[in-house]
């Protein structure tokens, strides 16, 4: 069996989207006007930058753009990065978490929230904000609308209100597969139709049949994916392979 959830299947992947006919639109494009048969690539950054960068040049090498969302903490905020993805001409978003920063406290929570995309705002034109799902945390990011409009804020999208996902079939890469949504309790949508595909594969298969509707939201966390797990393992391995030896050096010197 190919490893799936590489950098190359994800390419096979967006090849198979544009053989199927399908245009690519940011998030912020989707709400202004969305297209009828259309692909909204999200990426909701949750650590590692360098590995949305990747994807970003990727995309870009295929003439699409995608919507890049990045928390404030420092695992996934780096201005350089951002900005190289901006450059490409990937949306760059707010993938918010304030309420469970402010452990719940709904007037820190929104100050913050605006603090948050006054600095972001200072170096790119952010229209749409997504929630963190911080999987951690008692406080659902999201309540943080049931008192005010997140429109208030200039923010013209966020997918899980402003998406309807009976019509938008939502493939997320939750667990590396794309049929894990159901053991993840936040990051699921409203009206969401049963899975369709686990592997990267199956979506290949379908997008190539013309058995995709029509407009489609494809979450990838950009960490998830990576050429560069056999050099890891292997480096992995010959760390085992050293402790072993040293080890066995120790006890012949003991
Ligand atoms: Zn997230």
């Amino acid at each position: 069996m190919n490893r799936d959830f590489t950098l190359t299947i994800y390419r096979r992947l967006l090849e198979a989207l544009l053989d199927a006919g399908y245009s690519f639109q940011t998030f912020a494009g989707f709400m202004e006007a969305a297209g009828d048969r259309t692909v909204v690539l999200r990426h909701d950054v949750d650590k590692r930058p360098a590995f949305a960068a990747a994807m970003a040049r990727l995309e870009h090498e295929l003439g699409l753009p995608a919507s890049y969302y990045f928390r404030v903490v420092e695992a996934s905020y780096d201005e350089r990065v951002m900005q190289g993805i901006a450059g490409l001409g990937h949306e760059i978003g707010y993938h918010y978490e304030d309420l469970a920063l402010a452990n719940g406290d709904m007037a820190t929570a929104l100050q913050s929230f605006q603090r948050n995309l006054e600095r972001m705002r200072a170096i790119f034109p952010v229209k749409t904000a997504c929630m963190h799902g911080s999987p951690l945390s008692r406080w659902d990011n999201r309540s943080l609308w049931q008192s005010r409009d997140y429109r208030d804020f200039g923010i013209i999208g966020e997918p899980y209100y402003d998406i309807d996902f009976s019509t938008v079939l939502y493939l997320t890469d939750t667990g590396r597969r794309w049929d894990g949504d159901r053991v993840n309790v936040r990051d699921r949508a409203q009206g969401q139709r049963a899975s369709i595909a686990r592997r990267t594969g199956d979506i290949i298969k379908l997008a190539l049949q013309g058995s995709l509707p029509s407009q489609l939201m494809i979450n990838a966390h950009p960490q998830r994916w990576s050429e560069t797990f056999l050099p890891w393992a292997m480096e992995l391995v010959a760390q085992n392979i050293k402790n072993i030896a040293k080890r066995i050096v120790a006890r012949r010197q003991a």
